[in-house]
């Protein structure tokens, strides 16, 4: 008979979060598959259990999946645990899901810690709907056609990101978005310096221009608001574009107004602006 696969979740930062199913499913499973063995064994030592552990992470997922899958399908139990947080969410774990679901492995989840729903809780931002957009690329144009995908988004949208990379995504963010959107950036939760930060996208690029972001963020971000969807088009924004300048202002002061107040992307107003420019 076939075993099973457990989604076992581990603390993204403090050691309090392992659930006693958490730990009693680790110690009961026939083998561990972690993403990082010497990181799951520090937790291991942590909770006092010996287990044997296999590799699974990006680059070896392939090939170690379908060892997996035998071995359970040759009836022993998997326990599944990433670095931190819920196994197969924006980390390999998803395609030893697929696999096991594939094969007719029962697959199952514990719950638990995970970045995302954390932060979206605390985040100050509508809840009622939500969509999770993971990662975001580090190649600039997918990373802007991603977001471009996302400009009449209503639901709140929840991205994981690296500090390395959060001025660039923010500027990202602020160009598609507007400056004037709301954020909440949710830092080192659960850990000694958890901070959330409610601002908008502006505010945030104001605030890492002048101390470099540190640490794990979970980007929430608020919806389009409903009444720009319903009444702002690029056809609106060439109009009142044209209306400041005849009022006396300078192309570039107009845009940015016209962006303000539609909650436009500048670029997009300007795009707009010119071509009714070009066909008058
Ligand atoms: N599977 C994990 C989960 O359920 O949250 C997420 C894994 S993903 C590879 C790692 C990302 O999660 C980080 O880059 C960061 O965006 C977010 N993250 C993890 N721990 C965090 C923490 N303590 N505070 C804020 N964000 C965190």
């Amino acid at each position: 008979m076939a075993g099973m696969l457990y989604l076992v979740p581990t603390p993204i930062g403090n050691l309090g979060d392992v659930s006693q199913r958490a730990r009693e499913t680790l110690e009961q499973a026939d083998f561990i598959a972690a993403e990082d063995t010497r990181v799951s064994l520090k937790l291991l030592n942590h909770l006092g259990i010996k287990k044997s552990l296999v590799s699974y992470y990006e680059h070896n997922k392939a090939f170690k999946g379908d060892k997996i899958v035998q071995r359970i399908l040759d009836g022993e139990t998997c326990a599944l645990v990433s670095d931190a947080g819920s196994p197969a969410i924006s980390d390999p774990g998803e395609d030893l899901v697929k696999q096991c679901a594939a094969a007719g492995i029962p697959v199952c989840a514990i719950p638990g810690p995970c970045a995302a729903i954390t932060a979206l809780s605390i985040s100050g931002q509508s809840t009622g709907r939500f969509c999770f957009e993971g990662f975001l690329s580090t190649a600039k144009k997918s990373r802007r056609e991603h977001l471009e995908s996302l400009k009449g988004e209503q639901r709140t949208m929840i991205f994981y990101e690296a500090p390395h990379k959060l001025a660039n995504t923010l500027e990202d963010l602020r160009d598609v978005f507007g400056p004037d959107r709301g954020i909440s950036l949710c830092r080192e939760l659960t850990k000694l310096h958890e901070e959330v930060i409610r601002t908008t996208l502006d505010g945030a690029l104001a605030l890492y221009a002048e101390t470099p972001p540190k640490g794990e963020f979970v980007l929430i971000v608020a919806g389009a608001p409903e009444e720009v969807q319903e009444s702002a088009s690029p056809e609106d924004a060439a109009t009142r574009v044209a209306q400041l300048m005849a009022q006396g202002l300078s192309r570039k002061d107009a845009v940015k107004q016209t962006a303000q107040e539609l909650g436009l992307p500048k670029n997009t107003v300007y795009e707009a602006a010119l071509k009714a420019e070009e066909d008058q």
